[in-house]
This record gives C-alpha cells, sequence and structure tokens, in this order.
C-alpha cells in the first residue's frame, strides 16, 4: 500500500523568509535542502517561479501534442487528448491576456471538432459536448460571433441516447457540466434549460431506482459498478447536481446522499470507491476516494451551509495531506489533483494551512517531478502531456499558484 505514494515527511508548516530574494542561479533540484528552500520563499517570489515553469511546460506540450504531429488529432478528448492542451492554452490566456495562445486555441479546438464529427460520447470530459462548449466559449473571447454561433448550434445537435450511464466522464452529470460552462462563459440562457430539464430529471429518476431501501437515497451505476468517486459516481454526479436549481425533493435527495457517504466513510476520513467496496481503504484520487469527494463537500458546505460537511471535508483533507503525495503527476490521480483539494478547502475556511499544504504539494512537484519521471520513480501518466494523467496538469496547477483564492481544479469546479 506504501508504494502507492511517498510518504509526506515535509514539516507541518514553514514560515517564508523574506531574505530570500530571487535567485540568478538557482540551487540544484530534488533535495531535502532546495524543497525546504521553495517551501519558506515569500509567495510572490514563489508564484512568478510558479507561472514560469507552467509557462516552459504550456510550450512543451503543445508542440509534443499538436506541433509535433502536424495538427493529427488521435485522441480529441480533454481528458487524455488534444482538447486538453487547448484547455491549458485558455487558462494561460486568462493568467497572461496572451492572445496568441488563444489564436493557438482556438486552432487546436477546430482540429479536435473535425476529429470528433462522429463521436457518439457527449461529455465535456470525454465527449462532443467539451469540443462544443470550449469552442463556443474560446470563440466569444476571440470576439468571432459567427463562431460562437456555430459551435452553440454544435452543441445543441447533441443527443443523448437512453442508455448512457449518470457519471462525469462519459454521462449525462459531464453533459450538463458542459452546459454550465457555455452558460457561465457566454451568458446565462445561451443554451436554454430546456436542454437539461429532462436530463437532470432522468439521472433523479436512475437514482432513486437503484437507492432507498434503507441505504443511500440515490445510487448510481457505471458498468455494474456502484461508484462513489469523482469520474465514475456519486460525488461527480452530486456535484453537478447542485450546480442547478432543483426541486425541493431533489435537493433533499443530493443532499441525503451525501450524508449517507459522510456516514459510511473509512474511520480514517477517506471514502471507498464503490458501494461493494467498502472494506479497503486504499486509494486517494480525484477519481476514486477523498481528494475528489472534499470538492463535493466543499460544494455541500456552500449550497447547505452544513457544519457535518465542512467537518468531513476537513478530515478528508487530512487524508490528502497524509496520503495524497502520490507517485503520479496528473490531476485525476496524481499530486497536481490532490493540491486542488487542499486548494479548495482553504477558499471554503479561509485557513492558511491548507493553502500551505496545497503550495507544499505544487512546490514537491516543481522541485522534482521532472526528476523523479526521468529516474522511473514516479509514474508520469500514460498520455504524458495530457491533461488529466500528465504534465498539463500539473502546469495548470502552477498557473493557479499565484491566485489561489480563485483556483478551480480544471474543467471540473
Ligand atoms: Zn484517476
Amino acid at each position: 500500500m506504501a508504494d502507492r505514494f511517498y510518504p509526506n515527511v515535509m514539516p507541518d508548516f514553514v514560515a517564508e523568509n523574506p531574505a530570500i530574494e530571487e535567485e540568478q542561479h538557482p540551487n540544484p533540484q530534488g533535495t531535502n535542502e532546495s524543497l525546504l528552500k521553495l517551501l519558506s520563499t515569500p509567495y510572490h517570489i514563489l508564484s512568478k517561479k510558479f507561472k514560469r515553469a507552467a509557462l516552459d511546460l504550456k510550450e512543451t506540450i503543445v508542440a509534443e501534442t499538436w506541433g509535433l504531429t502536424r495538427q493529427q488529432v488521435p485522441d480529441f478528448t480533454l481528458y487524455c487528448g488534444t482538447l486538453g492542451t487547448a484547455f491549458l492554452l485558455f487558462k494561460a490566456y486568462q493568467v497572461t491576456k496572451n492572445t496568441n495562445d488563444l489564436a493557438v486555441c482556438s486552432q487546436i479546438v477546430k482540429d479536435c471538432d473535425s476529429a470528433s464529427r462522429h463521436s457518439r460520447d457527449v461529455t465535456f470530459l470525454c465527449g462532443r459536448a467539451g469540443v462544443c462548449a470550449l469552442g463556443a466559449v474560446v470563440a466569444k473571447y476571440m470576439g468571432d460571433d459567427q463562431l460562437v454561433f456555430y459551435y452553440v448550434s454544435q452543441f445543441k445537435e447533441i443527443k443523448l441516447t437512453k442508455d448512457l450511464p449518470d457519471e462525469l466522464l462519459y454521462g449525462r452529470a459531464g453533459y450538463l457540466w458542459a452546459f454550465l460552462f457555455i452558460n457561465k462563459h457566454i451568458g446565462q440562457g445561451t443554451i436554454p434549460s430546456t436542454y437539461t430539464a429532462a436530463v437532470i430529471d432522468e439521472i433523479i429518476k436512475n437514482g432513486r431506482k437503484l437507492g432507498g431501501k434503507g441505504r443511500s437515497p440515490l445510487m448510481h451505476e457505471w458498468y455494474g459498478e456502484m461508484y462513489w468517486g469523482a469520474a465514475h459516481g456519486l460525488a461527480g454526479i452530486m456535484h453537478v447536481l447542485m450546480d442547478f436549481e432543483l426541486k425541493p425533493d431533489d435537493l433533499e435527495d443530493v443532499k441525503g446522499t451525501l450524508k449517507y457517504m459522510v456516514k459510511n466513510r473509512f474511520p480514517s476520513g477517506n471514502y471507498p470507491a464503490s458501494e461493494n467496496d467498502r472494506r479497503r481503504d486504499l486509494l486517494v484520487h480525484w477519481c476514486h476516494g477523498a481528494p475528489g469527494i472534499v470538492l463535493t463537500l466543499v460544494k455541500a458546505a456552500e449550497v447547505f451551509g452544513d457544519e457535518e460537511f465542512i467537518n468531513a471535508a476537513v478530515a478528508a483533507a487530512e487524508v490528502v495531506w497524509n496520503r495524497g503525495l502520490l507517485k503520479r503527476v496528473g490531476i485525476c490521480h496524481g499530486i497536481s489533483g490532490n493540491a486542488y483539494a487542499l486548494l479548495s478547502l482553504y477558499r471554503l475556511t479561509g485557513n492558511a494551512e491548507y493553502l500551505y499544504r496545497a503550495k507544499a504539494f505544487a512546490c514537491f512537484l516543481l522541485d522534482r517531478a521532472h526528476k523523479l519521471i526521468a529516474k522511473g520513480e514516479m509514474h508520469g501518466g500514460d498520455t504524458p502531456y495530457s491533461l488529466f494523467e500528465g504534465i498539463a496538469g500539473m502546469a495548470y496547477l502552477f498557473l493557479d499558484m499565484p491566485d489561489p483564492k480563485n483556483a478551480r481544479f480544471p474543467a471540473y469546479e
């Protein structure tokens, strides 16, 4: 079990040392000394380091995933494919206002549009909705109304089949998330709620069919497994549902489902991967386990104002700090994603301890991710430049670190 993550031996707190200035020649990286020095570097100087590293990574990622492939798109998805590079460029544009990033981003989305034309996947992370939604939003920022119209029309063409699952990566919740993204950036009503009302009803109906009878009010399955986590299970579905105005009894069932999860969590504060796997306290990932569930609990605390959710989020964040320094780099099941759980708790509580902990995870990556991956001691991901499994997720985190109160888990929060 211990070989899934590095024992976290980083100090519980390190004060910033104002005497540390920007160095011309940085120290060798990957030692205890270099990591401690990063942790004590004043935040405004550290922020510059994160930003510089992120923008360097971005260049490499664009070259590797798009430039060098001569604009071929073997996998268009945001999760592991080329659209993830576009999403990173959109983030870089939001941070630096470099319009060149926006232009390249738009080109990449265009190539993903061609590649996904016949895809039957409907979600933001793994389907056609992600291409249409990001395409429309980027076109809006570029001031190209015709292109906005094109992508919005394409989004409206997406058909949801009856046999679709409810989860986030391939199912109804992932379609709803794309709807939220478009309306948030372009304006409420860009896609009318008539496109989502029946989808929400279907999710609730399916949830009640498997739930109830002395267990969770709502329960969903994906390939026969009743998952709890963000990617395929309850945490992801409830997270998205809480963004909609639900009928009172639907909202009550969402709340009841989250309370059921809190009540049946492991004594450690972690969460099972699925309903039928309630014995193995193993995974501490965004996709399965505490980190993804922290994000849902933080939102539940905001929506319901219930102290129970804050306390559960705090307990889960403790698990993330102790067992979340994974031997992987990405946001789905790696250190970068786990840092977002800590950032989200910082946003909710304002407690600087969580900012320090998120910063420590990010500093660990900044100091030694490249070295550990090169030595084979850390898994760089099956798709090493991708947003969810590769270093694009780390670059995204580095872009968020200078403004931690506004950090949001990419393509999810
Ligand atoms: Zn994962």
